[in-house]
């Protein structure tokens, strides 16, 4: 789009996940500001309160940070805003497809002056189409290679430092035995200020639908905090990252992950600069190579790769639902009602969802992910689940993660297989079963693990596609071997409690 009438001094209007420097700063250092607190978006659909804490207090701090700069708009819809403001402004491409239309609508009647390129992710959306072109197969770590190369990350003489690609995918451990923690200095907690609690009062009296408890404001929402959290990460627990990625532990909601997907998602922290700062800690040696590539592959290569298919697949792709999985998610999920759930790994998870709106990766994919594969669980109404029950869940992030990688409702687009397992998996790669009233190596009985008799019923309700994939095929296989399936499939097909 041209800059027909857009000038020096036309305004910049950010979205709340479009909060850092690198979007109003530099070229863009002197527009005035607008910043658009809209009800409707805050009422749109039942969120975890926590997050919408974050998505104001991020927006409140922008503008006081910004001062004069800035307007912070209160209004029932941003078009309402946008009218009484008076002067047409720019915005950065938005970061889901119905805000895109949305501003471009804007654009047409006069209230948007110009659309720029999205400011948040490392790789111009341009350059993807140009990487994609016509190809039909899609690889992350096609991707990923070609994002080293492209950014000069962990590159010397044109090869990969180390001389591979990837240190940590064969080298991930179950938790350290008998330890109720990983023993890693805490995550950064941000220190609340008159902000949060004027958000709080504004939130409590609103009164919105909400899912989840209030708490403590755990994540960081500005460049400064996303700044101390990074470094805090990177200094103390990067080193330990990788390893652990996979392993889960009752005392440890966080583990070694950064807790940066926040900051991230709001776009105070820039992917470039969490990567850069890794880089630094390996070439310093301060970080092993593995811990340093195995971050930087989740932020260059996963997250860039999420958001980019999220546009080359397009709307329908979330419609996709290749496992005809119809069956609504049950009052407990989406009420956050842990405490209804006896499996003590799907417990934790989704206490964590509701205590803090957060679960770490192999939790949201092989715990929670997997139970909702296994149960059949629509997945667009799993990913909207996803998208509001998560503080860092925004529409782009979901489809590829939640109706590809956790649900293959995409048919293998992004994962080469379904993701699931039994109760065996959960218990080498966590402390949860022993503390579980489900047994992980029983598939029938009073205490048969509902993953384990879960994984079963799976296989066989599936065993068409699962027998025409390489990877699965075996488990098809091991199915057919069961003396006693047909029990365990008519206890799965009666089971009430998880
Ligand atoms: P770390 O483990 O420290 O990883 C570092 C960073 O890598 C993250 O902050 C994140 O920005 C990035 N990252 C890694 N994997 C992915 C990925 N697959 N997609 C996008 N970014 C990635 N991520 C979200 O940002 N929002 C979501 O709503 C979300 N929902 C998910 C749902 C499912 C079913 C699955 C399987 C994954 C989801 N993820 C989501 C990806 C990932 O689980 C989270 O980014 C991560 O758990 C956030 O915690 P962290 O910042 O401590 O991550």
């Amino acid at each position: 789009m041209t800059t027909r009438a857009a000038d020096g001094d036309t305004p910049l209007w950010l979205f709340a996940d479009q909060l850092g420097p690198r979007v109003h700063g530099g070229e863009h250092a002197h527009r005035p500001i607008v910043l658009i607190e809209a009800e409707s978006a805050l009422r749109r659909r039942r969120s975890h309160r926590q997050k919408l804490h974050l998505i104001l207090s991020g927006m409140r701090h922008a503008a006081a940070e910004l001062g004069d700069r800035a307007a912070l708009i209160r209004a029932g819809t941003y078009t309402e805003a946008l009218r009484a403001y008076g002067r047409p402004v720019l915005v950065h491409e938005p970061t889901s497809a119905a805000a895109e239309a949305f501003v471009h609508r804007l654009h047409r009647d006069g209230l948007v002056a110009d659309v720029l390129p999205a400011a948040t992710f490392a790789l111009p959306r341009n350059e993807f189409r140009q990487w994609a072109g016509d190809r039909t197969r899609f690889r992350m770590e096609d991707f990923y290679r070609e994002q080293r190369r492209r950014f000069d990350v962990l590159m010397e003489d044109g090869a990969p430092v180390g001389g591979r690609w990837n240190f940590d995918t064969d080298n991930r451990e179950p938790p350290p035995k008998g330890r109720a923690t990983l023993d890693v200095p805490p995550p950064y907690r941000p220190d609340e200020d008159d902000i949060d609690a004027q958000v709080r009062r504004d939130l409590d009296a609103m009164g919105l639908d909400t899912v989840g408890v209030d708490g403590p404001r755990l994540f960081a929402v500005t460049p400064a905090e996303a700044d101390k959290a990074l470094r805090q990460f990177v200094a103390d627990r990067l080193p330990t990252f990788g390893r652990y990625e996979d392993a889960m532990l009752s005392g440890d909601w966080a583990m070694a992950h950064s807790l940066l997907s926040v900051p991230l998602n709001l776009g105070v922290l820039h992917p470039l600069d969490a990567v850069h700062a890794a880089e630094q800690a390996y070439r310093d040696g301060a970080a092993p190579l593995a811990a340093a590539e195995g971050f930087i592959r989740q932020i260059l290569g996963w997250r860039e790769y999420m958001w980019q298919l999220y546009w080359h697949f397009g709307p329908d792709y979330s419609e996709r639902n290749h496992l005809h999985a119809d069956t609504p998610l049950p009052d407990w999920w989406t009420g956050l009602d842990a405490e209804a759930v006896d499996a003590e790994c799907l417990r934790q998870a989704l206490a964590g969802v509701r205590d803090r709106g957060w679960a770490h990766h192999i939790q949201r994919l092989m715990v929670l992910g997997s139970h909702a594969l296994q149960r059949g669980y629509n997945p667009r109404e799993l990913s909207d689940w996803f998208a509001s029950s998560f503080v860092d869940g925004y529409a782009w992030v979901m489809p590829t993660n939640v109706i590809g990688m956790s649900q293959y409702a995409d048919g293998g687009k992004v994962a080469t297989k379904p993701y699931t397992s039994g109760g065996a998996y959960i218990s080498k790669m966590s402390d949860h079963c022993g503390h579980c009233r489900f047994d992980p190596k029983k598939r029938l009985g009073p205490d048969a693990c509902p993953f384990t008799a879960g994984y079963w019923a799976f296989t066989h309700r599936h065993a068409d596609v699962l027998a025409a994939n390489m990877r699965t095929a075996r488990a098809v296989s091991s199915m057919k071997r069961l003396s006693d399936l047909d029990a365990v499939l008519e206890q799965e097909h009666r089971r009430e409690t998880f």
